[in-house]
């Protein structure tokens, strides 16, 4: 299976740091495994027309969050999607990892999150995806905050890595970061068991987690 194939790759520290990924048509057929440039999958995903949405994984030590490249990402798929499909918000990325966790059974923490576009207007998508000279800056900025928030982390049962809470706060102000409406995301986190948690945000970027009934 593709998707494990993907977790597998985020835990091989003796592989290639780049992300691997695949898309995923809307009838359920896949891709083959793309693979990337270390949190630049994306630039992959050259033809996302036809696709519904697509897959990757982040290598060990990469930052088990959506970076500012995988919203972008998003917002392109979302655009191609709204296309030729009447639902944009059906389209989606998802993240795979995995990082080393003594508490955790087998010693892993493997964490899944999906993320779509809930938002309305197709302009703004357009305008936002074409900042260019924005991106290196975005991603300096996503890699700081991480280490602070690292820093300021108390999870010292899992080392020096972030729990889910800790995820989509940095998550959140990701978005406010990009200049976004952080209302106009939905954030997935699904469990070992599929168990799936919506999490939305308040405008000034807090999670608002909702575990589905
Ligand atoms: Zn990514």
């Amino acid at each position: 299976m593709k998707k494990q194939s993907l977790v597998e790759a985020s835990e091989n520290t003796n592989e290639n740091v780049k992300d691997k990924g695949f898309k995923i048509k809307a009838n359920g057929t896949n891709s083959d495994v793309l693979v990337g440039e270390e949190d630049h999958i994306n630039t992959g995903f050259t033809t996302l027309e036809g696709y519904q949405g697509d897959y990757h994984s982040h290598p060990p030590g990469g930052i088990k969050i959506f970076s500012p490249g995988d919203v972008r990402h998003l917002l392109f798929n979302a655009l191609f999607y709204g296309n030729t499909n009447a639902n944009k918000s059906e389209a989606f990325t998802g993240l795979l990892s995995s990082q080393p966790c003594s508490a955790c059974p087998n010693g892993k923490l493997r964490t899944h999150y999906v993320l779509r576009y809930i938002g309305a207007s197709g302009n703004y998508l357009a305008n936002l995806a074409y900042a260019p000279n924005k991106v290196e800056e975005q991603k300096k900025w996503f890699e700081k905050q991480y280490s602070r928030q690292v820093i300021l982390s108390n999870s010292s049962a899992t080392g020096d890595i972030l729990n889910e809470e800790e995820h989509t706060k940095l998550f959140g102000k990701t978005l406010v970061y990009m200049g976004l409406n952080p209302k106009d995301f939905l954030l997935q986190s699904v469990d070992s068991n599929n168990n799936i948690t919506n999490i939305n945000f308040s405008e000034n970027g807090t999670p608002i987690p909702t575990p589905c009934p």
